[in-house]
């Protein structure tokens, strides 16, 4: 009897019962919301302090989650789910990474010799490559080359075997068309490869006035660690004083600036006398992160079984490229809702659950996964590597994004969207059901395969469930912080989903229904689409364009048959799977920033979808 206790028609049995029945297995746990929403922003406003340096991976304040995480479960009596008998599953995410203290070394007209401090007034990039170079230095303006506005910083200046010395962003004068051409020659790596291909030896960039108004801040090793840098040239990020130093004075650089953006003409120029020694050490490795894995057994013919309830609790660190930041300064990425509101939620169920006494049903492991922000590394790992059969695991519930409950503007209800509910005939009905008894509005899309990690699981044909309250302007900025979540709302989240779960606990095995639009039958896709045909027998990573449709929106956007498309929006695409994910789960008239490498060169499109 027990096991159903939670179905409204029955809600009466339990009260019979007596003691043995504990407040937390009564499908409503109203009088308990005051404390469960104090732990809850406690717990979102640890995940999302600067402490937890946004989370990234690599920081030492993504430990302090995952310790912090690890230490919750204990405190609520979860078993150590991950390896070795603890609560963590580690694994690494490949990553450039710096052997040794880079080295940088000027030498002045007048023989002075200036040794410069990394993490002070340099920082060697990720994003370039190793190498031990000694040349004169050039400055190369803002190291762009752009043809349709017959704009070039390498025109009048000798570059070859020489170390030149960049600006940071582009010319910011002329008409709006003309700077968005400048623009395509901005981001750092197109600078690199430009510089590459004038047979620069080095490159240095310093940050452009504008990026330096508030503070003239490098951007550390790690920011780009990241990226599959192609940039070959050693690279360093080096304050603005030093380029002031090369052209004699504060006033001279911000005065070039001035001139290039008005006359919009190269002032490129040799600094007679300047030599520079840049030394750099890396080499493509991994670093080191885990999942945080705890247990609450079930009981029953059901207990061998396992139902997932899964968050990410990474996040962007101190920014990289998939940043909606304007300025791309180092600024701590705090994630509350993205997604500390999962993670808490997730947490705050484990609390509830291992609370329950004889819960009949299955296994519940509760899984805070890392690496999802790059690439659903985590989740992906976790499913090749299972610490519980997935044959046997019967669902995965997601929490991504779960911390601003806002109203539907038609209904006035609070709206909660949901993914998957068509890879298991019940569910729809479940969250119907739950929906109206919890107030909710709910927008239920069929596909598993939202841009989070329950679609690692809906690969493996596991059946999943995925809630989350939408994007909003703070998403990937430094300002998606604690204060603007709504813990209210969570911890009406969490109500809802100790209900679900509790059925995915207890119902039969749901067979796993593979959702039309998914992929695997792109005929019936219905997300929004490019206008491009893949070309499905390549082998490598990213997506490349087989042939690109006249007049649909890849065409629109200058796309172009051989180019690759390898992010959209900062998500990495690894292949045609993550790209029908990730495209699935945009809207058409969303614009996307489509990452792609044409020629060996890696640039930024904006397509617009209809
Ligand atoms: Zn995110």
């Amino acid at each position: 009897m027990r096991m159903r206790r939670w179905f409204p028609s029955i809600l009466c049995l339990p009260l019979l019962t007596g003691a043995a029945v504990t407040a937390e297995e009564r499908a409503a746990p109203a009088p308990a919301s005051a404390g469960a929403e104090a732990r809850m922003r406690r717990d979102i406003t640890f995940l999302a302090s600067d402490e937890c340096e946004g989370r990234g991976p690599g920081t030492r304040g993504i430990d302090k989650a995952a310790d912090y995480i690890a230490d919750q479960f204990r405190k609520a009596g979860l078993k150590p789910g991950g390896v070795d008998g603890s609560y963590f599953q580690p694994f690494t995410i490949k990553a450039n990474v710096l052997d040794e203290p880079a080295r940088l070394v000027l030498t002045g007209p007048k023989g002075q010799t200036i040794a410069l401090k990394q993490g002070v007034q340099f920082w060697p990039m990720a994003l370039g490559g190793s190498g031990n170079e000694k040349a004169p230095v050039v400055f190369a303006g803002y190291g762009i080359t752009n043809e349709k506005t017959n704009y070039d910083d390498y025109a009048n200046v000798e570059v070859d075997n020489r170390i030149v010395i960049l600006i940071r962003g582009a010319p910011k004068g002329g008409d709006k068309d003309r700077s968005r051409e400048l623009m395509k020659g901005a981001p750092f790596l197109n600078k690199i490869v430009n510089a590459e291909k004038h047979g620069a030896a080095a490159v240095l960039i310093v940050n452009d006035a504008d990026t330096a108004r508030d503070g003239d801040d490098l951007l550390d090793f790690n920011y780009t660690a990241f990226e599959r840098g192609v940039g070959k040239l050693p690279v360093c990020h080096v304050r603005r004083s030093v380029l002031e130093r090369m052209l004699g004075g504060a006033e001279a650089l911000t005065t070039l600036e001035k001139d290039i953006s008005r006359e919009l003409k190269p002032h490129s120029r040799e600094l007679p006398g300047w030599t520079a020694n840049v030394s750099v050490k890396m080499h493509r490795g991994a670093i080191d992160v885990k999942n945080i894995v705890g247990v609450v057994e079930g009981a029953g013919p059901l207990a061998n079984e396992t139902v997932v309830v899964g968050a990410h609790y990474d996040h962007l660190g101190y920014g990289g490229s998939s940043s909606l930041s304007p300025v791309r300064k180092m600024a701590v990425h705090h994630g509350a809702d993205d997604n500390g509101s999962g993670t808490t939620t997730m947490m705050e169920l484990a609390r509830r659950f291992a609370a329950m006494r004889d819960r009949q049903g299955r296994r519940l492991v509760f899984i805070a996964f890392s690496g999802e922000e790059l690439g659903l590394y985590g989740s992906e790992y976790y499913c090749k590597h299972p610490l519980f059969s997935l044959k046997e695991t019967a669902s995965m519930f997601n929490l991504d994004m779960v911390g601003r409950l806002r109203s539907d503007k038609t209904s006035g209800k609070p709206k909660l969207l949901s993914e998957g509910c068509g890879t298991a005939k019940p569910f729809r009905e479940l969250l119907d059901k739950l929906g109206e008894k919890h107030g909710f509005k709910m927008v239920n899309k069929p596909s598993g395969f939202g841009p989070s990690d329950h679609a690692s699981f809906c690969s493996k044909e596991v059946p999943v469930l995925f809630l989350w309250t939408d994007y909003h302007d703070d998403y990937h900025r430094p300002s998606d912080t604690s204060d603007k979540i709504n813990i209210e709302g969570m911890r009406r989240i969490a109500d809802l989903s100790q209900e679900a779960i509790l059925t995915l606990a207890r119902m039969d095995k749901p067979e796993y229904i593979k959702v039309k639009s998914d992929p695997g039958s792109p005929m019936k896709y219905e997300g929004p689409t490019l206008g491009i045909r893949p070309s499905y027998d390549d082998e490598e990573e990213g997506l490349l364009i087989g042939s690109v449709v006249e007049g649909r929106p890849a065409a629109k956007a200058g796309l172009k048959a051989d180019d690759r498309i390898v992010s959209i929006d900062g998500k990495p695409i690894k292949n045609i799977q993550t790209y029908m994910t990730i495209l699935g789960g945009r809207k058409k008239g969303d614009t996307i920033e489509i990452g792609l490498i044409r020629n060996g060169k890696k640039q930024t499109v904006k397509v617009k979808l209809e």
